[in-house]
Order: structure tokens, then sequence, then C-alpha cells
């Protein structure tokens, strides 16, 4: 049943004589359409993990497979079909094209993809159709976070991979963007796993991933994610 499955993924980056252990034998499973948050402090391999998951990176060693496929033994040009057919990315910092409005910026996102989603439908499920011929400058950060999530979710991917994703909103706005992640999940089943530093975000996942110099420290089933207001 798991869709994503990690296994004694180890990731060690060398400089020179110094090795540095960013993953120490993590291994954790994700259900399809699960809303998974991986917590830790800075430095304990969050980025990294997100990377492996998102065929950024390979594992020095270990197990990634997602669906049937065992991405950690892709060749460096399947880890790009991967990232540009199935994976969904959301930055802390939006990443949007500023000369391209809100719907150009979701156009532009589809044109390289197999099987896109119409951009206009998913900037309306985001709440922004109003808002399509509006360049980035003219939107809030929450709009900003929102139209990035459509031009993720357009590409119609297995996986939306979210890097502290209200990292850079206020309190308020950042809830309405965990509720679109939330809503993603459950509406729509999509896989969705946030990584981040802020431990308020945990209880509104399926799944908590905590982890700390490199290992997985624990992993909770959470039968009843709050729901964001
Ligand atoms: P987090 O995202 O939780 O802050 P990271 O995954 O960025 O943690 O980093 C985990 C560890 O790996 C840290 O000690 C970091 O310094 C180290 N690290 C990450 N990327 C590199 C790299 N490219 N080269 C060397 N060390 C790295
Ligand atoms: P952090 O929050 O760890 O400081 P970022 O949020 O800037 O780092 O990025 C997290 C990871 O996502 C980076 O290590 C990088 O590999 C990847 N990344 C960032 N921006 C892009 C992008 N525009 N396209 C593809 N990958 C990106």
């Amino acid at each position: 049943k798991n869709f994503i499955k990690l296994k004694d993924i180890k990731k060690i980056y060398k400089m020179g004589e110094i090795e540095i252990k960013a993953l120490d034998s993590i291994s954790f499973s994700i259900d399809k359409g699960e809303f998974v948050v991986v917590v830790g402090p800075s430095g304990a391999g969050k980025s990294t993990v997100l990377n492996i998951l998102g065929g950024m990176d390979s594992p020095t060693s270990g197990e990634l497979i997602v669906g049937d496929n065992e991405i950690s033994e892709y060749s460096s040009r399947e880890l790009t079909t991967y990232r540009r057919y199935d994976i969904g990315f959301v930055f802390q910092f939006y990443n949007l094209v500023q000369n391209l409005t809100a719907l150009e910026n979701i156009e532009l996102a589809t044109e390289i993809c197999k099987d896109p989603l119409e951009p206009y439908k998913v900037l309306e499920q985001v709440g922004l159709k109003d808002r399509k011929d509006n360049f980035p400058s003219q939107l809030s950060g929450g709009e900003q976070q929102r139209v990035a999530i459509a031009r993720a979710l357009a590409k119609n991917p297995k996986l939306l991979l979210c890097d502290e994703p209200t990292g850079a909103l206020d309190y308020n706005t950042g809830k309405s963007v965990l509720k679109l992640l939330q809503d993603t999940s459950r509406d729509n089943g999509m896989t969705v796993v946030v990584v981040t530093h802020n431990l308020a975000i945990a209880p509104m996942a399926d799944k908590i991933i905590k982890i700390k110099n490199g290992k997985v420290e624990s992993e909770e089933i959470n039968k009843n994610p709050i729901p964001v207001e």
C-alpha cells in the first residue's frame, strides 16, 4: 500500500578529508494521498530528504521507491524526467517568474508536461481566478504562494513537495496556505510532503516525521489532523 518508501537512506557529503553525514539511515513510508510533515531543527537533514525525494540529489546508499519505480537506481537523465513529470515543487519564497502573470506562470510550467491540468481551472481551484492577469508584484505573499501551489499542481504530479511553504507568511496567511495543502490531499488525493522547522504545522498532517541529526526521531500517524480554520 505504501506509495513512497525510503529505506536506510544515507547521504554523506565529502569535503576533502571531511565527511558530513547529512542522513544517517533514514527510513519511512508515505501512503498515496497522505499529507506528511517532516519536521526538525536546522541542520537535521530536511532539505536533503526533500532533495532526494524530488530527484534533485541522489542518496549515497539506500533505497527510494516511488510507486513501482526504484528512483535510487535512476540515472541523471531519468531523474530529470522524474523531476519534470512526477514532482511538483513549492518553495518558501514562491519563485514565480516576475514578468509573467499568475496565469502565464502556470501555463509556462505546464508546457513541458505530459498530462497537465487546465491552468485556469487550477487557478480557480486555489481561489485566484480573479487574479489571473496580475503580476507577482501585484499579489500578496499568500496569493503568490497560492499561484506557486497552482503551478505545481497544474503539472499533475504524483507528489507535491513543499519546502517551508509558510516560512515567509504571517500566521493567518500561513494557515490558509496550509488549509489549501490539506484540501489538496483530502479532496484531490494528492500526496503532499511539507518540510519545516515549525512544529506548529505538525498537528495538521496525517503523518508527522521528526528528524534530528540525520535520523528519524519519531514517526507518528495523526488520526485526528486538526482542520485548519
Ligand atoms: P535542514 O534542511 O534540516 O536544515 P540540511 O539537509 O540542509 O538540513 O543539512 C543537513 C546537514 O548536511 C547539515 O549538517 C548541512 O550542513 C549538511 N549539508 C547539506 N548540504 C550540504 C552540501 N551540499 N555539502 C556539504 N554539507 C551539506
Ligand atoms: P533552504 O530552505 O533549505 O535554505 P531553498 O528553500 O532555497 O533552501 O531550496 C531547497 C532546495 O530546493 C535547494 O537545495 C535546491 O536544490 C532546490 N531548489 C530551490 N529552488 C529551486 C528551483 N527553482 N528549481 C529547482 N530546485 C530548486
